[in-house]
């Protein structure tokens, strides 16, 4: 169960964040909502999007309070292409350097090294090891999360940091709900296809009995349990970005076209 936090940064200022007691203490994270920013309609108001249309001064706004309570020394992030690829990010490395790699997903060991990743409807999933202190910040749209994201980040954080999947705790950010995520056939057949009991375990469900969704989350948190990751060391959101009924999200799907974007990020902070 995620839970709202007004996250302090050391500049004073405040960011109301969602949060994962799943996540160990020594690790500073959070999923950012619209609240918060300096963005004006339909942006409003914390968009950390750069591409979306938004005002750069709007947006540079966002990002320096995103990185005061984060605690980081940077919050890195690639260019996300709905694949599987994780880069290990390191303190030396130059944020815009990182940004320009093509990849999904961000993880390290280095204390300060803020990782984060964008998202408007897609899953953000926050891994961390208390044991060796390393995490990652991974983006999982429907077709990384096809693709194996989850089994590729237990596969990372084994071969980088020597994690066992038994020391990893996940945290499944607020993304589009079973209940909204209406797909069309080919994306049903992806689906089973990777997983041929999906029908039968809830990832492909018929909320309606007209068209099948998909349920995201649930495809992630089997292919971690499958990795070896506990069941309850695994926190989903119970949110959904489309139809959260207070708006706290922006929703590519909903909005039509681009609004704003939300941030995953975490911190080793010591
Ligand atoms: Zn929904």
């Amino acid at each position: 169960m995620m839970e709202t936090r007004i996250a302090r940064g050391a500049d004073g200022g405040e960011l109301p964040l969602l949060v994962s007691p799943i996540i160990p203490a020594r690790f500073r994270h959070g999923f950012t909502t619209r609240a918060g920013g300096a963005s004006r309609p339909p942006f409003d108001s914390l968009n950390l999007g750069w591409r979306w249309g938004d005002g750069a001064e709007a947006v540079a706004e966002n990002h320096r309070r995103l990185l005061a309570v984060s605690g980081a020394t940077a919050v890195l992030r690639v260019s996300q292409v709905h694949g599987t690829r994780i880069l290990r990010a390191r303190g030396t490395d130059a944020p815009g350097l990182v940004a320009a790699e093509a990849a999904d997903g961000l993880a390290t060991d280095e204390p300060g090294v803020g990782l984060s990743v964008h998202v408007a409807d897609c899953t953000p999933i926050l891994v961390a090891c208390g044991r060796t202190g390393a995490c990652a910040a991974l983006h999982a749209g429907w077709r990384g999360t096809v693709l194996g994201m989850a089994v590729e980040a237990v596969q990372t954080m084994r071969a980088h940091f020597g994690c066992q999947p038994s020391d990893l705790r996940v945290a499944l950010g607020p993304c589009i709900g079973a209940c909204c995520f209406a797909v069309g056939p080919e994306v049903v057949a992806a689906f089973a296809s990777a997983m041929p009991a999906a029908r039968d375990n809830g990832v492909i469900v018929s909320p309606t009995g007209t068209q099948e969704h998909i349920d995201l989350r649930r495809f992630q948190r089997l292919q971690f349990e499958a990795a070896g990751v506990p069941p309850e060391n695994i926190d989903v959101s119970a949110d959904c970005t489309f139809c959260d009924p207070r708006g706290r999200f922006f929703s590519y799907r909903r909005a039509g076209r681009a609004t704003g974007q939300s941030v995953g990020f975490v911190v080793r902070a010591f």
